[in-house]
């Protein structure tokens, strides 16, 4: 009775372990909605950025903080998978709301920085229903099991500019990426896994689960 006892917990030891090596493998909550240029090797991940709804910071310093976090090769999502991963940034500074609807079709990833996300509509109603940053996603269709989106917002309040706070860049570009948040889960550590959601840490970059699940999403088609 006792040996039956032992390989039974012996077995459901091996099982619980299966499970967990299973689970760190990768951010374990992708629902597959992102922006489709994660499978292409020649579509960039081209982005904008829009000041025109904070006083708080400049366009500048706003494209300056933008570039450093979502350029950083060693640490961020730039550069993953060979290049399917590759952000670019507007140069000619012109904010997203600003852009003629072909220059503006261009960029996918558009970061609207706010003095308050609430505030985007003025103040007197707000549009989007999170309380210090967010994403909006737009154009949704369906291709074999994602979803893809012909664009996406993310909503950055002004701090997290002013400051380069980079989990909150890097947060809010994972869900344009596919990712989703966490849901009081910490393990694996990953960036979208934040205090906010339980957890005891912000990381300031990708986690090694992170990236492979952006990785494994960008290898499907
Ligand atoms: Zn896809
Ligand atoms: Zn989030």
């Amino acid at each position: 009775m006792t040996r039956t006892l032992f390989k039974l917990f012996t077995i459901t030891f091996i099982l619980i372990m299966l499970q967990i090596s299973t689970v760190q493998a990768s951010h374990p909550y992708n629902p597959e909605r992102h922006i489709p240029s994660i499978h292409s090797s020649t579509d960039g991940e081209s982005f904008c950025v829009d000041v025109k709804n904070t006083s708080r910071v400049t366009y500048t310093t706003a494209m300056n903080t933008l570039t450093t976090v979502l350029y950083n090769t060693d640490d961020g999502w730039d550069e993953l998978n060979n290049g399917k991963i590759s952000f670019v940034g507007h140069s000619s500074g012109q904010n997203c709301s600003d852009m003629t609807s072909t220059l503006l079709s261009i960029y996918k990833f558009r970061y609207y920085v706010l003095d308050n996300p609430e505030d985007f509509s003025g103040g007197t109603s707000a549009v989007i229903d999170c309380s210090t940053n967010c994403v909006k996603r737009y154009g949704p269709t369906s291709v074999s099991g994602h979803t893809h989106y012909d664009y996406g917002h993310a909503y950055l309040k002004h701090t997290a500019i002013s400051t380069t706070t980079t989990h909150t860049i890097n947060h809010e570009t994972g869900h344009l990426l596919g990712l989703i948040d966490g849901d009081g889960t910490c393990t694996p550590t990953s960036i979208m896994h934040s205090v906010a959601y339980g957890c005891t840490t912000n990381p300031a970059w990708p986690t090694t689960a992170d990236i492979n699940s952006v990785i494994a999403e960008s290898n499907k088609s």
